[in-house]
């Protein structure tokens, strides 16, 4: 599985909800956590890999060694929020080396369901919360850097022109994932 990184179009599309629970959607879990490994995230959204439906991987330590740290999540919605906002740096594996303030809710009730298909609700709090805020925005095409606001944004400025110029530079090689093109 290849990450796209921004401004590929597939990172603002809105996932469906998922309404099968077949093979390729397990198939397609256990790829995104190995890839999210591999790049070292805390977490990763089907869209960031070019799926269009509702499907996210965590790993609130970052670590595959601690499976306790690791949830897949179908369908997700934060049911509340509690705590007020807080500001810290935040991340994203398709934006990477970026790294800005972001002002997320401290706590959030979440709701997804599992790979067999089970119902589950958790509270999270402080990073763990953040993750799961940063991956439900994901599935609706918000990336963090709608999040940042205006002195973020425009300490990002150069990244994101960086990120422009290597997309436009693939796209005239046709050198972008394949079976994605069509979505240009
Ligand atoms: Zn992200």
């Amino acid at each position: 599985m290849k990450i796209l990184h921004y401004p590929h179009p597939a990172l603002r599309v809105k996932a469906r909800p998922v309404t099968i629970l077949d093979a390729d959607i397990q198939k397609a879990a256990y790829e995104m956590l190995e890839t999210m490994y591999r790049y070292e995230g805390l977490g990763l959204a089907a869209p960031q890999v070019g799926l269009d439906f509702q499907l996210l991987v965590m790993n609130f330590a970052g670590d595959p060694a601690r499976k306790e740290m690791e949830h897949i999540a179908i369908n997700p919605v934060i049911v509340e929020t509690k705590g007020g906002t807080v500001s810290d740096r935040e991340g994203c594996l398709s934006f990477p080396g970026l790294y800005q303030n972001v002002r997320r809710f401290k706590t959030v009730r979440v709701q997804a369901y599992n790979l067999k298909g089970e119902k589950y609700e958790m509270e999270c709090h402080d990073l763990p919360a953040r993750v799961w805020q940063h991956e439900i925005d994901h599935l609706a095409g918000t990336l963090f850097i709608d999040r940042m606001g205006s002195l973020g944004l425009q300490r990002s400025q150069k990244d994101l022109e960086k990120f422009i110029a290597e997309f436009e530079k693939a796209k005239k090689k046709g050198d972008l994932p394949a079976g994605l093109e069509a979505k240009l």
